[in-house]
């Protein structure tokens, strides 16, 4: 089997909230590779869970912070500068839009509602890239998390889709910036995943079966899946890809009619 050793690698987990985490299952491979690991929680109430989630890893940093705060920010980069001097990778796996918006139509928004998904959900990709960034001095990989509302109407994902937009647009932005300083930016378009921010999203539980059932692959994706295509874009794996979303989906995007049945799928495999 194929191994990548990043040992000597430090990188920051942003977005762990317990062990179903999108964050979490990325983090694991990272490890299981040999980097070393610091996570930020937005909260003192996670703490005791990501002290156990990490209990097993080897120095972990645990810092707290709302990246709504230019001043959390920038004491969680101090404390990566004084603690390692230099960064490797970022996963930035952090989003919210108030329950309010997956609730009702898109159209009834509200300016303080569209601020906050705004602001958590893609801006605090722009904060943490720019203090990241100059702690990247040897090159560097960030990593975000997208869905395929961005770009389609997905029913309920309303205002989390147009903040999923300029997250993508961000990416590719900050992508064309850092590209010299061989700092890549990418985002995963991930299928549906049952995690504590997918609960909160009205309808949840039908775009999570719709989507299994109608992929390519007629199943869901697992978390651990995104996780292996985080690991390549965030490892040297991943050299030569920047500005790049990448779908994890079973192949989902990629379909532009959905039919009951499939062609061919009760006729047996006539290909020669
Ligand atoms: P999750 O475990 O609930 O992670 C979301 C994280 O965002 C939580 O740790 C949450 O902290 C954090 N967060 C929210 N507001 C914050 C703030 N102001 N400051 C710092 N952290 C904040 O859910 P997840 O599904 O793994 O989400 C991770 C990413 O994947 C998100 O960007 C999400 O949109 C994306 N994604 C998820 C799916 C899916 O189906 N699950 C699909 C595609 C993309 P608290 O717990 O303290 O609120």
């Amino acid at each position: 089997m194929f191994s990548v050793d990043l040992t000597g690698k430090k990188g920051l987990i942003m977005g762990v909230t317990n062990h179903r985490s999108i964050a979490w299952s990325i983090a694991k491979p990272l490890a299981e590779a040999g980097a070393q690991l610091a996570f930020s929680y937005q909260g003192d109430r996670l703490k005791p869970t990501l002290e156990k989630l990490t209990a097993d890893l080897d120095s972990p940093v645990l810092a707290e912070c709302d990246v709504t705060s230019d001043s959390d920010l920038d004491q969680l980069f101090a404390t990566l500068e004084q603690t390692w001097g230099r960064l490797d990778f970022v996963v930035h796996a952090v989003a919210f839009a108030p329950t309010e918006t997956f609730a009702r139509p898109f159209r009834e928004v509200k300016r303080d509602d569209w601020h906050t998904a705004m602001d958590v959900s893609a801006y605090s990709l722009v904060a943490v890239t720019q203090r990241a960034a100059k702690l990247m001095t040897d090159g560097g990989s960030i990593v975000t998390l997208s869905y395929l509302a961005a770009e389609k109407v997905v029913p309920h994902y309303n205002m989390m889709g147009v903040a999923k937009a300029a997250l993508e647009a961000s990416v590719r932005y900050l992508a064309y910036d850092l590209g010299p300083q061989e700092v890549r930016v990418n985002a995963i378009s991930a299928g549906p995943v049952r995690t504590v921010a997918a609960r909160s999203i009205a309808g949840f539980g039908d775009m999570y079966s719709e989507a299994g059932r109608l992929s390519m692959m007629n199943r869901n994706i697992t978390a651990d899946e995104v996780g292996q295509m985080a690991f390549a874009l965030l490892s040297p794996m991943g050299g030569g890809v920047t500005g790049e979303t990448l779908y994890v989906d079973a192949g989902f995007n990629a379909i532009g009619m959905f039919l009951e049945e499939r062609q061919g799928e009760d006729e047996g495999d006539t290909s020669a």
